[in-house]
């Protein structure tokens, strides 16, 4: 399948930034980017900035997603946030399984299956993180990680759900280091996926899945890194909180 029937999404992840006049002040200077850009732009931002984000958005393209979300519907979950909860903010994207959740809040396979799994029953677009450790990649395992990740990460789903989610190619050496994979180490670990994808899910499904690459991704190595037949976009740390880097990013995929 060509890669320009895919969505091209490019998506920023705010982290753990930016108060609520910031957050409005960023996302006006972003607002002239996304204009006529050609692909989809969505912000990830802390969940108390959602509805500051939806508001200022109105009227454009933009989405507005959240770094999280929890698998029940409701109950005794201190601290945690339900897919419905979400919806009723207007976000339509949520980032699950980030490298800092499975890292330092103990996020598991089985927890972003589930989480993937109840976004997706309520009409989120979830941003589902993959990605090798530096060791791993020493070591030569890329490819048996991103393979077991896939497998575990989309146990139990139909080819249908599969298709409605956003994957994030995120090798975790890259996010937020400064060091990025190179364009061929991108498409390759892409094109990866979207084999073992292929091979679980089916062609259809693996033709039509956006698979975005995540890592130190900049105004100056997007449009090498968004050229590989593989690559449907970007998640955008760091570069996501300077409108000017994050609007030559939006460039980039647009063309
Ligand atoms: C991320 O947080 O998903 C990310 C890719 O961060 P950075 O662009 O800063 O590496």
């Amino acid at each position: 399948m060509n890669k320009d029937l895919r969505k091209t999404v490019i998506a920023g992840n705010w982290k753990m930034n930016k108060t609520r006049p910031e957050a409005k002040a960023l996302i006006d200077e972003i607002k002239p980017f996304a204009a006529g850009s050609g692909c989809e732009v969505a912000v990830c931002v802390p969940f108390t900035n959602i509805e500051t984000v939806v508001e200022a958005v109105k009227g454009t393209d933009i989405k507005v997603g959240a770094q999280n979300v929890h698998f029940e519907k409701s109950g005794a979950f201190t601290g945690e946030i339900s897919a419905d909860m979400l919806v009723e903010t207007g976000a339509e994207y949520v980032i699950i399984g980030h490298s800092e959740r499975r890292q330092y809040f103990g996020e598991t396979d089985e927890t972003v299956n589930k989480r993937v799994k109840a976004a997706l029953a309520a009409g989120l677009v979830p941003i589902m993180c993959v990605g090798e450790l530096l060791w791993e990649r020493e070591a030569g395992i890329t490819e048996e990680v991103l393979a077991r990740q896939i497998k575990l990460d989309f146990a139990g789903f139909a080819a249908g759900e599969v298709k409605r989610t956003v994957i994030a190619y995120e090798p975790v050496w890259a996010i937020g280091t400064g060091k990025t994979a190179t364009s061929e180490q991108a498409g390759e670990a892409c094109g990866l996926i979207r084999s073992v994808i292929a091979k679980l899910h089916g062609k259809a499904a693996a033709d039509a899945v956006t698979v975005q690459y995540g890592g130190s991704m900049n105004a100056k190595n997007a449009a090498e890194l968004l050229a590989q037949p593989d690559v449907d976009g970007g998640l955008i740390g760091g570069a996501s909180l300077k409108a000017a880097d994050f609007g030559e990013i939006i460039k980039a995929a647009g063309k």
